[in-house]
C-alpha cells in the first residue's frame, strides 16, 4: 500500500498521469527481463514510471519529493523512466546501456554529491 501511496503523491506532483511500465512482477517474469534476484518488483513493492513530457532529471527529482520513495530506492534508466520502490532505506542508482553505475551518470543529485558518495544497485 505504500508503494501505491507514493504512486499517487507523484502523479499529484507531476499534475498529469504517469505511464507505469512495469509493477509487480512473478520471479519468471523478474527472470525473463533480468531483474535482480531478490528485486522489490517480485515483492510488490516496486514501479518503473514515465511521466511524459519530463526529461529523467526532473523526473528524478519528483520522485525525490515523494517520502516512500526518498527514504526507498530510486533508479534511473537511460531508456527513458525511472524506478521507484517502498524498501526500508535509501538507495539511488543509475542504469546506462545495461550497466547499473552511479547515479551521478545521469542524473545531478545535490544530496549525493554534498556525501561525496555513491550507491549503485540494481531493482
Ligand atoms: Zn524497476
Amino acid at each position: 500500500m505504500r508503494l501505491i501511496d507514493g504512486l499517487e503523491k507523484l502523479r499529484t506532483l507531476a499534475g498529469k498521469a504517469i505511464v507505469i511500465h512495469d509493477g509487480y512482477r512473478c520471479l519468471a517474469h523478474n527472470q525473463q527481463v533480468g531483474g535482480v534476484t531478490d528485486s522489490e518488483h517480485t515483492q510488490g513493492m516496486a514501479a518503473d514510471v514515465e511521466i511524459p513530457g519530463l526529461s529523467l532529471q526532473e523526473m528524478y527529482e519528483l520522485a525525490l519529493q515523494v517520502p516512500e520513495f526518498a527514504h526507498g530506492g530510486v533508479g534511473v534508466y537511460d531508456g527513458g523512466f525511472v524506478h521507484v520502490d517502498v524498501r526500508l532505506h535509501a538507495s539511488r542508482w543509475a542504469r546506462v546501456r545495461g550497466q547499473y553505475v552511479g547515479i551521478q551518470h545521469l542524473v545531478k543529485d545535490p544530496v549525493l554529491l554534498a556525501k561525496s558518495q555513491t550507491t549503485s544497485r540494481s531493482g
